[in-house]
C-alpha cells in the first residue's frame, strides 16, 4: 500500500493539510480531484478528524517553479546588468526565502558572498 503523501503542518493557527505537485503549464485551474484525494487521506491517519472538502476559494494553491536541476536561480542577470535573479525555488520556496534574501542582499551590496552561488547562476542552462 502506497502512504498518501500528504504534509501535515501547523501554520497560522491552524493544520495545513497539503502536498500534491501537478506538472501542467502555467494556469489558474485547481485539480479537485486531487484535493479529494488529500481530503479522503485525513481520515487514515487521524480517524477521528472529518473535513469536508473546502471551498474553491478557500483552497491554497500556487506555482512551484521548478528548474531543470531542482536548485533555484541566484544571481545578476547576464543580460542586464542592474538586475539580480531570484527564484525557481521549487517546493522549497518558502523555506528558502530567508536564505535567498541574504544572498541577494549581499549581491546588491557588494559585500563578501555567505555561500558559493556559482551552481545558482541563471544563466547555467544558456
Ligand atoms: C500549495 C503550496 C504549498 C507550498 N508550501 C510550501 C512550504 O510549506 N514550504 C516551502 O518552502 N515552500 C512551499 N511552497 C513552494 C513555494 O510557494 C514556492 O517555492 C515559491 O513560491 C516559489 O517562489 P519563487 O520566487 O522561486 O518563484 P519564481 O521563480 O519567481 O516563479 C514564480 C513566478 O514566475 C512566473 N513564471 C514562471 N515561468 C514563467 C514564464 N515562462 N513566463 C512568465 N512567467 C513565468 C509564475 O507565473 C510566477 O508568478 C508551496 C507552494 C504551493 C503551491
Amino acid at each position: 500500500m502506497l502512504e498518501a503523501r500528504v504534509a501535515v503542518t501547523p501554520m497560522d493557527g491552524q493544520v495545513r493539510f497539503g502536498g500534491t505537485m501537478e506538472i501542467a503549464p502555467i494556469n489558474h485551474h485547481v485539480n479537485m480531484n486531487r484535493v479529494q484525494g488529500i481530503v479522503n487521506s485525513i481520515p487514515q491517519y487521524y480517524p477521528d478528524y472529518h473535513v469536508a472538502v473546502p471551498n474553491i476559494k478557500k483552497i491554497w494553491y500556487g506555482f512551484r517553479p521548478c528548474s531543470p536541476d531542482g536548485l533555484p536561480y541566484i544571481g545578476y542577470s547576464q543580460k542586464i546588468s542592474n538586475l539580480i535573479i531570484a527564484g525557481g525555488h521549487g517546493m522549497m520556496g518558502v523555506s528558502l526565502a530567508p536564505v535567498t534574501g541574504k544572498l541577494v542582499a549581499e549581491l546588491a551590496a557588494g559585500t563578501k558572498l555567505s555561500i558559493q552561488i556559482d551552481c545558482y547562476r541563471p544563466d547555467r542552462f544558456n
